[in-house]
């Protein structure tokens, strides 16, 4: 593995990592907080930084079937949720290219 490059973002409200507090996603994209993971209630966010994609899997969620991407934390290794690469249904499209964080692994940090 190469050097891990690290990114910050500015922004009124941010969400970071739990575990280790690196930065993942501006609250500007967030798009839901209706999503049910692994852990319970879950964010859908239109972008995300400093995570690690993993292997692509088949996994029948609660809308369908999906082929999804667990996402970890680049700096603490922590399953954080998973990216959406591939939706069978139609109106599931949408959440292509998105990621689910689960809530009980990120924080929410308020610069105001
Ligand atoms: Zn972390």
């Amino acid at each position: 593995m190469g050097k891990v490059f690290m990114y910050y973002l500015s922004g009124a409200s941010i969400f970071s990592c739990k575990k280790c507090k690196v930065h993942l996603a501006l609250n500007d994209h967030l798009i839901s907080t209706e999503f049910t993971g692994k852990y319970g209630q879950a964010f859908l966010f239109g972008e995300c930084v400093n995570v690690i994609v993993g292997e692509s899997e088949d996994r029948n969620l609660l809308t369908g079937m999906h082929v999804v991407a667990d996402i970890y934390c680049v700096q603490c290794d922590e399953q954080l949720g998973w990216k959406y690469e591939f939706a069978k249904d139609e109106s599931q499209k949408y959440k292509v290219g998105k990621f689910i964080l689960e809530r009980e692994r990120i924080q929410k940090e308020n610069w105001i």
